[in-house]
C-alpha cells in the first residue's frame, strides 16, 4: 500500500542517478523544493548541464556506485539501465533510504506522485494499487483545472504570517469583474473569489456570482446602501483597510476593469499607504465589451483606427469632441446617459456631422442587454422614446452604424 507524505526536503541530500530527461525533471524539481541534489551520471542532457552551470545541483561525472547512497535521505534511480536502477534501489533499501525507480515503479520503495500546485497548496496523486502514472497524471490535470478555475473553496483557515505565528497579514485583491455576465470575469478573478474571506462589491459587474459564494463569505455592498446614501470613496477605503488589517483576504470586486473609471488607483494608494499588500486583476472593460457585445468593433480596418474613451460626467473633453468632428477615432462615453442631451449638443455645436452614427448599449452582456441606434441628431429623442437607462455605453462614430459587419450580398 502507498501512503502519501509531504516530505520537507529543504537542505537534505538527495541523490539522482542518471543524466537524461527523467533525471533532469526529478533533479530540478527536487532542487526547486530546496533539496541538496547530487546527480551521478557519466553524461548529462542539456537541461542538467544548465542546472549544474546555474549552481542548482552538483554533478559527479561517473556511473553510480553503492557508496553514493551514504548520507542520502532519498534516491532517484533514473538511469537508462533498468538493472542498474533496481540495484541502486536495493542499495538504498539496505540503508533504509527511500528510493524511487524511474524504469520500474514497483522496484523502489517510493513513488513520486503527479502533483499540482496552486494558491499555496500542493496536491499529489499516486495509485494505491498497481502503479499507473498516466492515470495519476490525468487525474492530477483535472484537479489542477478545478483548482485553477476557482470552483473550489480555497480560503485559508489559518492565516499566513511572516513570522510563523502572531501577526496576521491580510491582503486585498482589486478584481476587475468584467461588464456583468458571470462568465466574463477572468480565471484569475474567479481564483481570487475562491480565496476571499470577504468581498467588497459594487453595483455593476458580475454581481450574480455573489450568490455562488460560500455562505460564510462576508459580502459588503458599497455600491448601493439602503436609504440611498451612496458610500463615499473614503468610506470604501476605510472598509478595505479595516478588513485587511483583520488579517482577511479581501476581494474588491469591481465592474469592468479596476483602473478604468474604477477608482482602483485611489484604493491601491490608500492600501499601500497602510502597508497592505494589493494585487490587481485586470478585467474586461465595458468600454470595449459593451460595443463588442452589440457587434460594434471600436476600430475597423478602412473605417477608423483609434478609440477615445471618456467619462460623461460634465462636458466632454476637447479631444473627445474633436475625434468625432474629424472622424479620427470612435468615441466611447461611460456614465453618459444622464447628460446625453448635453453631449450631443456639444458635439453638434463643434461641427460634428448630424448623420454621425450613435449606438447606446445598455446592460451589455446581460440578458437585459438592449441597443438603441440613431444618427447623432436623432439619438436624444430615440433614447428618450426607448427609456434608455444606466448602465450604458454610448458609442459615437462610423463603426456604430447598423449593418457595418453584415455579410456582403
Ligand atoms: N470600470 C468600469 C467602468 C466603471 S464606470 C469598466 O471598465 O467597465 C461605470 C460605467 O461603466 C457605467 O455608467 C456605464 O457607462 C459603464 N458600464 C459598466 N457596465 C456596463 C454594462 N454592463 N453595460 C453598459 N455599460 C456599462
Amino acid at each position: 500500500m502507498t501512503t502519501l507524505l509531504g516530505l520537507d526536503v529543504t537542505g537534505r541530500p538527495v541523490l539522482v542517478a542518471g543524466g537524461g530527461a527523467v533525471a533532469a525533471r526529478r533533479a530540478t524539481s527536487m532542487a526547486a523544493d530546496g533539496a541538496v541534489v547530487t546527480v551521478v551520471a557519466p553524461q548529462l542532457c542539456e537541461d542538467l548541464v544548465d542546472a549544474v552551470l546555474d549552481g542548482a545541483l552538483t554533478w559527479v561525472d561517473r556511473e553510480v556506485c553503492e557508496g553514493d547512497v551514504e548520507g542520502m535521505w532519498l534516491v532517484h534511480a533514473a538511469t537508462d539501465d533498468a538493472r542498474a536502477n533496481a540495484r541502486l534501489c536495493d542499495w538504498a533499501t539496505a540503508r533504509r533510504t527511500w528510493s524511487v525507480c524511474a524504469s520500474e515503479v514497483g522496484e523502489g520503495t517510493a513513488r513520486t506522485p503527479a502533483t499540482a500546485r496552486h494558491a499555496g497548496l500542493v496536491v499529489g496523486v499516486a495509485s494505491t494499487d498497481g502503479p499507473d502514472p498516466a492515470r495519476a497524471r490525468a487525474v492530477r490535470d483535472q484537479l489542477a483545472l478545478t483548482l485553477e478555475t476557482g470552483d473550489l473553496d480555497l480560503r485559508r483557515h489559518r492565516p499566513v504570517s511572516a513570522s510563523g505565528g502572531g501577526n496576521r497579514v491580510g491582503r486585498v485583491v482589486l478584481v476587475g469583474g468584467g461588464p456583468g455576465a458571470a462568465d466574463l470575469i477572468t480565471v484569475r478573478g474567479r481564483q481570487a473569489l475562491a480565496e476571499a474571506d470577504v468581498v467588497v462589491t459594487d453595483r455593476l459587474g458580475p454581481t450574480s456570482l455573489l450568490r455562488s459564494l460560500r455562505k460564510d463569505v462576508e459580502v459588503i455592498d458599497v455600491g448601493k446602501v439602503p436609504g440611498a446614501h451612496a458610500t463615499t470613496q473614503d468610506e470604501i477605503n476605510a472598509v478595505l483597510v479595516e478588513q485587511a488589517q483583520r488579517g482577511r483576504v479581501v476581494v474588491r470586486l469591481k465592474g469592468g476593469d479596476p483602473f478604468l473609471f474604477g477608482r482602483g488607483g485611489e484604493e491601491q494608494s490608500e492600501l499601500a499607504a497602510h502597508g497592505i499588500p494589493v494585487e490587481v486583476v485586470p478585467g474586461v472593460s465595458s468600454a470595449l465589451a459593451g460595443p463588442a457585445a452589440a457587434g460594434i468593433p471600436v476600430t475597423h480596418r478602412g473605417t477608423v483606427g483609434a478609440v477615445h474613451v471618456a467619462h460623461g460626467h460634465g462636458t466632454l473633453n476637447r479631444a473627445a469632441v474633436q475625434c468625432v468632428v474629424d472622424s479620427s477615432a470612435t468615441l466611447v462615453v461611460l456614465m453618459g446617459v444622464s447628460l446625453l442631451g448635453q453631449h450631443v449638443a456639444q458635439l453638434l455645436a463643434a461641427g460634428a456631422s448630424p448623420a454621425t452614427p450613435v449606438a447606446v448599449v445598455e446592460d451589455a452582456t446581460l440578458p437585459s442587454q438592449r441597443v438603441t441606434r440613431a444618427a447623432l441628431c436623432d439619438v436624444v429623442e430615440a433614447a428618450r422614446e426607448s427609456g434608455v437607462r444606466a448602465p450604458a455605453v454610448v458609442v459615437v462614430g462610423d463603426v456604430a452604424v447598423a449593418g457595418l459587419l453584415a455579410a456582403p450580398p
